[in-house]
């Protein structure tokens, strides 16, 4: 009998179960693939979001920034390869120039308040 099942060893239910593993409970991860992470969670573009273009107080937003926060250390948790390179926003006309300035501002700026 188990306390939790976890249905989907994507990297959301692969990470729920590893956080669960800090406690005394019961916990089971069903994949119906034949590996974990062989699904979104493989082929997606490889990117950790900052949280810039997220919407203004969205969870989203939010987890975007404390994920970002927490991968240098679960790198080296997890012995997984990881480097800050940065991102590079680009806009193809002259009308998305307001777009980008916005997010200038608050990936430099206020980036922070996003998680507030
Ligand atoms: C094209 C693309 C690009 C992306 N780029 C990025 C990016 O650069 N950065 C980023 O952070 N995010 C990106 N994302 C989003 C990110 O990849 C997903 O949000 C994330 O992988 C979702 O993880 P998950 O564990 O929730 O789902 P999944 O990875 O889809 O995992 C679900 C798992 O459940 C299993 N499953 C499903 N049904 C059952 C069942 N009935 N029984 C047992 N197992 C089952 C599946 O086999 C799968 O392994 C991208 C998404 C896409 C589509």
């Amino acid at each position: 009998m188990y306390d939790v099942v976890i249905i989907g060893a994507g990297v959301s239910g692969s990470a729920s179960a590893r956080e669960l593993s800090r406690y005394k409970v019961n916990a089971c991860v069903i994949e119906k693939a034949e590996d974990v992470c062989s699904g979104t969670s493989k082929a997606n573009s490889g990117i950790v979001h900052a949280g810039f273009d997220a919407p203004v107080g969205s969870l989203m937003a939010k987890l975007n920034v404390k994920g970002n926060e927490m991968m240098e250390e679960l790198s080296k948790e997890l012995d997984f390869p990881f480097k800050k390179n940065g991102s590079l926003v680009i806009c193809l006309s002259k009308d998305d120039m307001p777009k980008l300035q916005v997010f200038k501002v608050f990936w430099f700026v206020d980036l922070k308040k996003k998680m507030f």
